[in-house]
């Protein structure tokens, strides 16, 4: 199926949700993510900072970019300003780090904070309990250069529905909590990220405002 069809199934799908779609390009060329751009796609997620910057300059300047992937604090100069939202702010190093780098260049950057909701070792992110820690000690008050916009997670990869639901579940329930206690007059704190190609229903039935879909997109 071409990219434009299988955009619009995607779409439908969502409508009723008002759920945004970012196209996951992170493994496609210019010409691919030029084709959904043609088929009317403005939001893209690239998981790689040299990736981003060389596919942002051969590509229309109105692509509002997203940074999905972890992120090393010796690059986030790469990333600041050129990436509408970070999605992958997952450590207290790097979140300094870009509040550093945004406040040189006199800029608010967006980012969400990743949380490791998976039962797999591998994946970054804050653990639920240090993620509460840190909004007790006050810590995500003190980056006046961030706008911290929500919470993003990756569910196990599994065929397990019942796990991958309780995962989005609990980030969902995270967020309202963390938004109870941290970010209760900060009305730009109302992003839940998550959902991938495998998963996104669950994802949406379980409260997520952005999807990440890469396969699903661009693989026909
Ligand atoms: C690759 C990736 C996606 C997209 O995954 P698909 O299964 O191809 O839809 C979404 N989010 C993150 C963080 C990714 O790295």
């Amino acid at each position: 199926m071409a990219i434009g069809e299988q955009l619009q199934q995607i779409k439908r799908t969502l409508a009723p949700a008002n759920v945004t779609l970012i196209a996951v390009s992170k493994t496609q060329s210019v010409a691919a993510i030029r084709e959904a751009y043609e088929a009317g796609q403005r939001r893209f997620g690239e998981s790689r900072p040299q990736a981003l910057c060389e596919k942002a300059a051969q590509l229309p300047a109105d692509i509002e970019w997203h940074f999905i992937g972890h992120l090393q604090t010796n690059k986030v100069k790469l990333v600041t300003g050129l990436a509408h939202t970070i999605h992958s702010g997952d450590s207290p190093k790097l979140l300094r780090a870009l509040n550093d780098e945004a406040g040189r260049r006199r800029h608010i950057q967006r980012c969400l904070l990743q949380v490791h909701i998976a039962q797999e070792a591998a994946k970054f992110g804050f653990m639920p309990d240090a993620l509460r820690r840190l909004s007790a000690e006050g810590f995500f008050t003190t980056l006046p250069h961030l706008q911290i916009a929500g919470l993003m997670g990756m569910a196990t990869f599994t065929d397990n529905m019942s796990q991958i639901r309780a995962e989005f579940r609990m980030l969902r329930r995270l967020f309202t909590e963390v938004k109870q206690t941290t970010f209760s007059d900060n009305p730009a704190f109302c992003e839940r990220s998550m959902g991938m190609s495998g998963d996104y229903t669950i994802a949406v039935e379980e409260g997520s405002t952005m999807i990440r879909i890469g396969t699903l997109l661009f693989t026909h």
